[in-house]
């Protein structure tokens, strides 16, 4: 299994915890580049590197936050927290 393979595996998992809905980031609705739907599943990865993993440092990698698509499953990555939009 490839790396994006994985990171979607682990989003879907992540957003089962969470469940589906509309999110925003930068004061705008988060839209999918890919097929423009606007539902999503939110997760979070580690954001690890060559480095601290070869020092044993994974614990202090960063996260990210992930949005994965309902639709197509395309993932799209945040530093920032996107919120939830309350309808
Ligand atoms: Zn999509």
């Amino acid at each position: 299994m490839g790396l994006l393979a994985r990171l979607k595996k682990g989003a879907r998992a992540a957003a089962r915890h969470l469940g589906e809905g509309e999110f925003e980031a930068g004061d705008r609705q988060v839209i999918c580049a890919v097929c423009q739907h606007a539902v999503f599943d939110r997760g979070s990865a580690r954001l690890n590197t060559a480095a601290a993993s070869l020092l044993n440092l994974d614990w202090a990698n960063r996260t990210a936050h992930t949005l994965l698509c309902a639709n197509c499953g395309h993932v799209l990555w945040f530093v920032k927290r996107p919120s939830r939009l309350i309808r």
